[in-house]
């Protein structure tokens, strides 16, 4: 099948269709619910998995950023990670571990200047005000929502609003959880690229769609990007790639580059490539739907269902289920007592008898958690993803 849609990396308009999730529900990427899913494309020449850009999406989209409010459960604080993918019971801010592998990834002098490009409320800028004082920051966020909160950080010179304002060059840009939204990511790293130090460093860190099916279900991520379409992205514009990590957060691809005078040929693709590509958002859209159905099935079981988690995976499933949701289940204790889309949110200790909670997370993190909290809580049945439902 194909599509009039041009592809958002390499402009080809041949496409493979995926319609599953277009019946689903989807969530959006500050974790709201939200009304109507989308048909995945895959580019037939590329690989990219993306979303068809049509007029409504890019309405659902405007509606979504207009109101946009990253970590509200937590008061504006940035979602921790899990070190061990879910085996640790503790966890850790998601900016400190990415500056820390950046680090050890490469020498950052003691003083330098730094853009975060899509800096949010200023959670990365904080990490690297702590660890780098003497570091010249500047903060760029196309909603001026946060600007003074931003520019009340140690160190930070500057904040920007549009690429066109940036009359400075910087050491350091780092894109964490952008340029999935970008429309034009080509365009948009190249005009990035000439406001980066020829010897500076770009980092990007981005949804890992090998190894989170629920990327695709975010409605205001355009691109879902795998370790070579991201690669191929950041050398197409003109960057050397010095690595790309699947293990630095997990369900995330870290990459860090640095600027090259000889960008690759736009010609290098392989059609097996392609083909693994289509065969991940099959496997990825069978797996989410498989979920939807098994869950639905776990919540006719009991009266007391629940949902592991309050962020994008246990938000989306929630939309779904709607009133057969009695109760969310969270750790992070800045969340604890509070209601969350209308139903409160329980530490483990606080589990009702019998009561059933669905571990809506990718497999592998789903079953470190699913290890670590069912001995804490034998009275309560968690369930993992897709398990059948007598085991
Ligand atoms: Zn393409």
């Amino acid at each position: 099948m194909t599509s009039t849609n041009q592809c958002l990396l390499c402009h080809h308009e041949v496409f493979t269709e995926f319609p599953e999730l277009s019946e689903l529900k989807s969530v959006t990427s500050d974790c709201r619910p939200w009304s109507h899913g989308n048909t995945i494309l895959v580019c037939s020449h590329c690989g990219l998995v993306q979303k068809p850009i049509d007029g409504q999406w890019q309405q659902e989209v405007a509606a979504i950023y207009s109101q946009y409010a990253p970590y509200s459960l937590s008061a504006g604080r940035e979602q921790p990670v899990f070190p061990g993918g879910g085996s640790a019971n503790y966890s850790q801010a998601r900016s400190v571990v990415i500056l820390k592998h950046l680090r050890e990834s490469v020498t950052l002098p003691p003083q330098g200047t730094l853009l975060d490009v899509g800096c949010g409320n200023g959670a990365f800028l904080k990490a690297v005000s702590h660890s780098f004082p003497q570091w010249q920051l500047s903060g760029f966020e196309q909603n001026r929502l946060h600007e003074e909160e931003i520019m009340q950080i140690n160190g930070v010179a500057n904040f920007y609003a549009s690429l066109t304002e940036i009359n400075q060059i910087f050491d350091v840009i780092a894109l964490i959880h952008v340029l999935e939204h970008i429309l034009q990511p080509l365009s948009f790293l190249t005009n990035l690229r000439e406001k980066l130090n020829p010897s500076g460093i770009l980092l990007i860190q981005l949804p890992n769609l090998a190894e989170n099916p629920f990327d695709l279900v975010v409605k205001d991520h355009s691109s879902h990007f795998t370790k070579r379409t991201l690669k191929w992205l950041v050398e197409a514009t003109g960057f050397n790639t010095i690595t790309v990590a699947t293990d630095w957060v997990t369900k995330e691809i870290s990459l860090v580059a640095t600027p090259t005078a000889m960008p690759i040929q736009s010609t290098a693709f392989e059609s097996l490539e392609v083909r693994e590509a289509s065969q991940l958002v099959k496997k990825n859209s069978e797996w989410l739907q498989n979920l939807v159905e098994h869950a639905h099935e776990m919540a006719t079981t009991t009266d007391q269902f629940g949902i592991f988690g309050t962020a994008i995976a246990g938000s989306w499933l929630a939309g779904i289920l709607e009133e057969k949701v009695k109760f969310f289940v969270e750790e992070d204790g800045q969340k604890l007592g509070k209601l969350y889309l209308g139903k409160p949110v329980l530490a483990l200790a606080e589990l009702p008898k019998e009561s059933v909670v669905y571990i809506a997370l990718p497999t592998k993190i789903a079953q470190a958690i699913y290890r670590r909290i069912q001995p804490l809580c034998p009275q309560v049945k968690f369930v993992l993803p897709n398990q059948s439902v007598n085991g």
